[in-house]
């Protein structure tokens, strides 16, 4: 395969490079360059170098501020740790109040960072990790834009909703999930679409809110949720956790809002730590350990663990670097021009 191969500083030093050419200043650059390298890095690919070119777009349509300094509230002493991200990214928020919320979950057992007047366009799992890696387990959510029709429904309402979990392990890789409550990404429909296949059932409706099997019907209606009810009620806890309980807006607000689902959403962002020492307070033994018990009984059924195949990744980017396609190496080059 033609390309190029990047150390892993290599790739986010350029990619930092194309969003300081336009105008987002140190913080907000150095925080995208840190989480899309990261994306690349453990091969997912529609968090990686893909996302320059939406994250540019948001920029130019003045929808996000790229040059926020994000502003950290005093500590009122309480659990939560209140962060207004000034219309910049989540991510450069989420840097600077990570160290308070771990503290403030150490001290007090648990506790939650609220994000406010943010643009979130990445995977949530590097924030859930960074949590992990100060030994909390950390739960993160936030809305997007609606593009999902509760089940039962017939229009978007909901967003596509991630959540994600992770659990600190001392000699071994945290355990994270992070995925979209919806049945699949809306990027699945299009590509779909592009390559003339019909979708699988279950996953949208049409404009009418009938149920399809056709891309093109599917991106004039509205995706699903997973697990039918099951995930139609996470997405709606996310919903009100993530949006109304922090003041910020919902995924329709978020569409009225921007008028488009091309530019990366605003919002706000929940991310909770818990320190499972506290809570488990010596009962039944070291909760750690007993998770050992618990991560050992499903490998021991060839079951694998959830972000087992990115780690893998991250150690072979580690040793090897991260190749870029000849057309993704053509693209920053051109981002790297303009
Ligand atoms: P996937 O379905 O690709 O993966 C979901 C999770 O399940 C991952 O942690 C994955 O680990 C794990 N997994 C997959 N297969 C298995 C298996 N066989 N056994 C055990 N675990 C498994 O996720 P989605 O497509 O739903 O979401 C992709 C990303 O999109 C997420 O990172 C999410 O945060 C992001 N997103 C962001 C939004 C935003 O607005 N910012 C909106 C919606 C989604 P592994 O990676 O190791 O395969």
């Amino acid at each position: 395969m033609s390309g190029t191969t990047y150390s892993v500083a290599e790739l986010e030093a350029r990619i930092g490079a194309i969003f300081r050419g336009v105008g987002m200043n140190g913080v907000q650059a150095g925080a995208m360059a840190r989480v899309l390298t990261a994306g690349e890095r453990d091969h997912c690919k529609s968090h990686g170098v893909y996302r320059i070119e939406g994250t540019l777009r948001t920029v130019k349509a003045g929808k996000v501020n790229p040059q926020a300094m994000p502003v950290l509230a005093p500590d009122d002493g309480s659990a939560l740790v209140r962060v207004d991200a000034q219309g910049g990214f989540a991510n450069a928020a989420f840097e600077l109040a990570l160290p308070a919320l771990a503290a403030r979950a150490d001290k007090l057992g648990m506790a939650a960072m609220v994000i406010n007047d943010c643009t979130h366009l990445a995977a949530l799992w590097p924030e859930v990790e960074a949590v992990t890696a100060h030994g909390l387990a950390a739960m993160v959510m936030c809305p997007s834009y609606a593009t999902v029709a509760p089940t039962g429904g017939t229009e978007p309402l909901l967003g596509t909703n991630p959540f994600a979990f992770g659990w600190p392990r001392a000699d071994a890789d945290p355990y994270v999930f992070d995925f979209a409550t919806s049945v699949a990404a809306r990027g699945e429909v299009e590509l779909h679409r592009r390559a003339g296949k019909e979708l699988p059932e279950g996953w949208a409706l049409d404009a009418e809110g009938r149920p399809t099997t056709d891309p093109e019907a599917a991106l004039a209606g509205a995706m699903l949720p997973f697990g039918g009810h099951k995930g139609s009620a996470i997405s709606t806890m996310i919903e009100l956790l993530s949006g109304i309980m922090i003041g910020d807006l919902t995924s329709p607000e978020v569409l009225d809002y921007l008028g488009s689902t091309t530019l990366a959403p605003r919002h706000g962002e929940l991310i909770l730590a818990f320190s499972p020492r506290a809570f488990a307070r010596g009962r039944d033994g070291d909760p750690f350990a007993r998770a050992e018990v618990l991560f050992g009984a499903i490998l021991g059924q060839g079951a694998r663990l959830p972000s087992q195949r990115r780690f893998r990744a991250r150690a072979e980017a580690a040793a090897q670097g991260i190749t870029l396609s000849a057309g993704e190496v053509a693209m920053l080059d051109r981002f790297l021009e303009q």
